[in-house]
């Protein structure tokens, strides 16, 4: 299943002559879930363009059993077109494995599967191009200019799905290098952790991934290993029934319509519905951690560290040297590494290739865009030429939003504003709970569409 990663997508020649009606910018998942709609509906002309050389999904944290958080039915596709081609039962039948894949009793994934199903779409599309990094985009003549290298292409829309950058403690970015990187470059860096003292930061998904492979010496048995958090405990996902209802269209629509510091309120409060540790990788890190201490009963070799944070670092001939406060006392301790590896979450930032346009895009103070309710960026330029952005409305609307749950229904939600109809039903209905935030225009629009 490995060389399927290298999967790179029909031999797309972008034509830079024609005027597409959509571009993407970025093929994470997320722009795929367009991708994959769009090349079904021959009136949209859509071209969507990646840096990569060939697709690749998180490649650094494609770490052997990881598993997904999401079920695979929230696939590209299935939840506006169950019949399309591209979706996950479409592979398991394609690929000859959809009875095992049954008989597996799997509800959840590895990232490898899903990462080779997402590489297998890939490899049917025709408008996706790889090796195309866009460098610059302007606006004028009534089209966007889209320049990758020296080519430019032509678009009436732009959809910018560059999905976000690592981010570090700024105390901890001197020290960056061979010893000392972020987590989202672990496999590929392929460290050498053998008899070495090993510090893990960060107590989410991430962290609990790292500190369950390199406890289980996937990349040679450390002699130390500190896991450092700063949440309270070891926190599980909350994946709930209840809970999941905030991955459903109707609260999204609900949501968006809130004030900006209640939306940023209940962000907070819903942290661990997408930034917990599923309760199987939980249970399967304690195991061992029992089997280690009290069956095996050897000797002292890793130590989990809650509600502690990294606010300095040095270095010297001995390693590094971290220092952490403690949340509840105040107290500063210093801890010693070989290998520190960053699992501190990743940020948003303004993709590069959009600042001749930036000036014109309305952002809120903490630099997030304004974004309508269909993802549609709110910008002084010429009204005709739209600019969607994906992964990028956490604030606006909603935890769901860097979750792959409701990407198809986003995708079909942004199809339909950029061709002025209905290509796709986005499939809105009120589910279980009443949340009682919905105003009349949200509940007429609604029912509008349960009529048509
Ligand atoms: C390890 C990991 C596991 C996750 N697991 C889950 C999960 O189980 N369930 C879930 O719901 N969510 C999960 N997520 C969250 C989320 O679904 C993923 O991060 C997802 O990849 C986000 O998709 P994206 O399309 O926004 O961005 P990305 O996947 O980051 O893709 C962005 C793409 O843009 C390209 N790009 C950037 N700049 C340019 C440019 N200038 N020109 C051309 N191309 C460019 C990049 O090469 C990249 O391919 C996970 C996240 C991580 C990090």
């Amino acid at each position: 299943m490995q060389g399927t990663h290298t999967r790179k997508g029909h031999d797309t020649q972008p034509q830079s002559a024609h005027i597409y009606d959509v571009i993407g910018v970025g093929l994470g998942p997320f722009n795929l879930s367009i991708a994959a709609l769009a090349a079904e509906k021959a009136s949209l002309s859509t071209l969507f363009l990646d840096k990569k050389a060939h697709f690749a999904w998180h490649p650094g944290l494609l770490l052997n059993d990881a598993k997904m958080q999401t079920s695979f039915l929230k696939d590209l596709v299935s939840a506006v077109d169950p019949t399309s081609r591209y979706s996950f039962l479409n592979y398991l039948v394609t690929n000859r494995k959809f009875y095992p894949f049954m008989a597996s009793g799997q509800t959840t994934i590895s990232r490898l599967e899903f990462s080779d199903y997402l590489g297998w779409v890939v490899s049917q599309l025709p408008n996706v191009a790889f090796n195309q990094e866009v460098t610059a985009i302007e606006q004028s003549d009534g089209v966007f200019k889209v320049s990758v290298g020296q080519q430019q292409y032509l678009t009436r829309h732009l959809v910018m799905g560059t999905g976000l950058t690592p981010s570090m403690p700024e105390c901890v970015t001197p020290f960056v290098g061979k010893h000392c990187f972020h987590a989202s470059e672990l496999a590929l860096r392929d460290p050498q952790l053998t008899d070495k003292r090993v510090a893990i930061i960060g107590g989410g998904q991430t962290g609990a991934d790292v500190f369950q492979h390199a406890f289980d010496g996937e990349f040679g048995h450390a002699r130390e290993l500190n896991w450092i958090s700063r949440r309270a405990n070891i926190e599980v996902l909350d994946e709930a029934c209840f809970t999941d209802q905030y991955f459903m269209p109707d609260y999204v629509n609900d949501f968006y319509q809130l004030d900006q510091a209640t939306k940023q309120r209940e962000v907070a409060r819903q942290k661990l519905t997408s930034d917990g540790i599923t309760s199987d990788c939980l249970q399967g890190i304690y195991q061992r951690l029992y089997h280690d201490k009290y069956v095996l009963r050897k000797p002292n070799w890793w130590n989990i560290c809650p509600n502690q944070s990294l606010v300095a670092m040095r270095q010297d001939e001995d390693g590094y040297h971290i220092t952490l406060a403690h949340g509840l006392t105040g107290e500063t301790r210093e801890i010693s590494a070989d290998v520190v590896i960053m699992c501190t979450g990743f940020k948003r930032i303004v993709p590069h290739c959009l600042r001749d346009l930036q000036d014109q895009i309305s952002w809120d103070e903490h630099g997030r865009p304004i974004l309508s309710a269909d993802f549609c960026v709110d910008w002084q330029g010429a009204p005709h030429n739209r600019i969607y952005m994906v992964n990028a409305g956490i604030a606006s609307h909603g935890i769901a939003e860097p979750q792959l749950s409701l990407a198809c229904w986003r995708a079909a939600r942004i199809l339909n504003h950029v061709a002025g109809y209905t290509v796709y039903d986005p499939v809105e209905h009120r589910n279980m709970l009443d949340w009682g935030m919905a105003t009349q225009a949200s509940q007429e629009r609604v029912s509008s569409r349960l009529i048509s």
